[in-house]
């Protein structure tokens, strides 16, 4: 049985978060089963766009503070980096509160700026992937993801935070390369088990419903939860919010594989007791298309058309150009100082949903989606 360790978190006041971190530490057994004096760790936060904490988009400052200050008290060498999808690490970690909390205990960000191909021995989709250089060069990952909504997986937790490690732009290159929801979420999949982080750790205290991961509306969870197994912390994350982990297109593909930690007889929860914290209400966007591998490519098209959600530009648009540059199908154009998507072309990523930063992308169900 694999262990996850939920321990209660009121707030993110410092010394909650840090008591927080510390018990689900002791429940797995101690930082010291996972990481051994003097070895180099990346710490991989989401920091997905340059928003301030309270906004809730990106891991908290605290928490990222408390995990460093566990790392420093055992002797490792902690480094804290990820590779956003569009702007700059430097700008993120600034205005979420990463670097202060970085310079404060003397700790390195790393900008990621070079990448490397790794080989990935469990690929069924990719065979290596072009992941940032400093993955090869640390003897542990420790992921720090939040508990939030994300339109094409349904949740993102410890398995897509992972998907930071890709380098930069490449990702937008993912995404175009593997169209298919499911093509996707088993290359998600691949990627967890070759990066296979020490430890994940998940920002729990307010989760974010709806129209996440960058602009849903917070809930209030109050928990840190962690784990060695990020598949295992995925499907108690699911629980929590009164989902079935076969409810998570990743998740139910991973079952399929055969992967352990996704029944709950497979999971020891400790600490706190789950059926306590769980939002049976939470929001959860509806699933993209999760029709199999094997169908042809017509009805795989014509269930991403006319089933799965599409993206609308509502009345709220700054016309930034923000999406312009996210949409990796480069497929949104500006118009006569309007934005214009070409739907027929769309391939429901829906990173422009993920990085618009004024929430004027709403996600549309066609009739035979709601239908189904
Ligand atoms: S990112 Fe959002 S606000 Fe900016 S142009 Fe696109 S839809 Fe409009
Ligand atoms: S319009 Fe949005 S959902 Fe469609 S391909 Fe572009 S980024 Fe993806």
């Amino acid at each position: 049985m694999t262990k996850v360790a939920l321990a209660r978190c009121g707030s993110y006041a410092r010394n909650e978060v840090e008591s927080a971190v510390r018990k689900c530490l002791n429940e797995l057994g101690g930082l010291g089963r996972f990481v051994q004096p003097g070895q180099k760790v990346l710490v991989k936060p989401n920091l997905l766009a340059a928003e301030p904490p309270e906004r809730g988009v990106d891991t908290h400052p605290e928490v990222v503070r408390a995990v460093l200050k566990e790392l420093l008290a055992i002797g490792a060498k902690p480094l804290v980096g990820d590779s956003p999808g569009l702007g700059s690490l430097v700008r993120v970690a600034q205005k979420a509160g990463v670097t202060q909390v970085c310079r404060e205990l003397g700790v390195p960000l790393g900008v990621f700026t070079k990448e490397i191909e790794v080989k990935a021995p469990h690929g069924k989709i990719l065979k290596s992937f072009p992941l940032v250089e400093e993955i090869a060069q640390v003897d542990a990952v420790i992921n720090l993801p939040r508990v939030k909504t994300h339109g094409l997986t349904r949740l993102t937790g410890a398995v897509k935070n992972l998907f930071g490690c890709v380098a930069g732009l490449r990702k937008g290159e993912m995404h175009f390369r593997l169209q298919h929801a499911d093509v996707f979420h088993e290359m998600l999949i691949d990627l967890a088990l070759t990066i296979k982080p020490v430890l994940n750790i998940v920002d729990g205290v307010m989760a974010m419903e709806g129209a996440g991961p960058r602009n849903g509306r917070l809930r209030f969870m109050g928990l840190i939860i962690a784990g060695a197994d990020p598949f295992a912390v995925d499907a108690t994350i699911a629980r929590l919010v009164g989902l079935a982990p076969a409810a998570v297109p990743l998740l139910a593909l991973a079952g399929e594989r055969g992967l352990p930690g996704l029944k709950e007889v497979e999971v020891e929860v400790r600490g706190e007791a789950l059926d306590a914290f769980v939002l049976s209400d939470f929001q959860v966007p509806p699933a993209a298309t999760h029709i199999g591998l094997r169908v042809p490519a017509v009805v795989n098209a014509f269930f991403r058309r006319y089933v799965s959600p599409y993206p609308v530009i509502k009345n709220n648009c700054q016309r930034c150009g923000v999406c312009l540059q996210a949409c990796p199908a480069q497929l949104i154009t500006m118009e006569r100082g309007k934005v214009v998507i070409d739907d027929r072309r769309c391939i429901r990523c829906y990173c422009c949903q993920e990085f618009c930063p004024h929430d004027a992308i709403a996600l549309k169900t066609p009739f035979f989606g709601r239908f189904l």
